[in-house]
């Protein structure tokens, strides 16, 4: 089964889907995570869509298609959390395709305003190593520049540069808005406020995600 979170760029979907695989057992599939490595190996893929996300436009629907089979597999008793699919409403009718296999069984919106978003983005920091992400302002690491969990170096990603930032947040609005209609149309779409602590919305979400599991399969 899949549990989808979505919302705009800086909402803190990658944060709380690391929380949430952490604390409730899931598996966390992102594919802006699966496209960074294709990146990092120097793949076809990553060849192809490096630009792209620089720019902070969409990967084409058929590339992401071939990540999404790849990361979900064919295991139909996964738990499965997928952070940055779908992004628009033809990838929620891909989606909706594998549901034989993996049913999505809520769709989670993590709501930030538009402002906050900005601020997030522009000043968020991540690890060239290991990934862990930092604020130079509401999170930042004990010493300037490097990692906490692992000591490596911390960088800007290029499509936090502000020029990209605001391609992402147009996106957003035009294609990927689009998806919370298609899962309230559904009856599997849920707003969770992503203001707030961590752990607070960690504990929002965990209450949502709690009252979606089928009975016997929450911890
Ligand atoms: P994220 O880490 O989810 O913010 O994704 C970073 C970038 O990867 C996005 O700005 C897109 O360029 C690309 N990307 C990730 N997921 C998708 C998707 N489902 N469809 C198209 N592009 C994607």
């Amino acid at each position: 089964m899949i549990l989808v979170l979505t919302g705009a760029p800086g909402a803190g979907k990658g944060t709380q889907a690391d929380l949430l695989a952490d604390r409730l057992s899931f598996r966390k599939v992102s594919t802006g995570d699966a496209l960074r490595r294709h990146i990092k190996s120097g793949s076809r893929i990553g060849k192809e869509a490096e630009a792209i996300m620089a720019r902070g436009e969409l990967v084409p629907d058929d590339v992401l298609f071939r990540i999404l089979k790849d990361e979900l597999g064919t295991n139909s008793n996964d738990r499965v959390l997928l952070d940055g699919y779908p992004r628009n409403v033809s990838q929620a009718n891909t989606l909706s395709s594998l549901n034989d296999v993996h049913p999505v069984i809520g769709a989670i919106h993590l709501d930030v305003d538009e402002n906050e978003l900005l601020g997030r983005l522009s000043g968020r920091r991540v690890c060239g190593s290991c990934g862990a992400s930092f604020h130079v302002t509401a999170n930042p690491p004990t010493k300037s520049g490097v990692c906490d969990r692992c000591g490596g170096s911390l960088i800007q990603r290029p499509d936090d540069e502000m020029a990209s930032v605001k391609v992402r947040l147009s996106v957003y609005d035009k294609n990927t808005k689009p998806v919370l209609d298609f899962y309230k149309g559904r009856s599997l779409y849920h707003r969770v406020a992503g203001l707030g602590t961590t752990e607070e919305v960690f504990d929002r979400l965990k209450r949502t995600v709690e009252g979606l599991m089928p009975a016997g399969r929450g911890q």
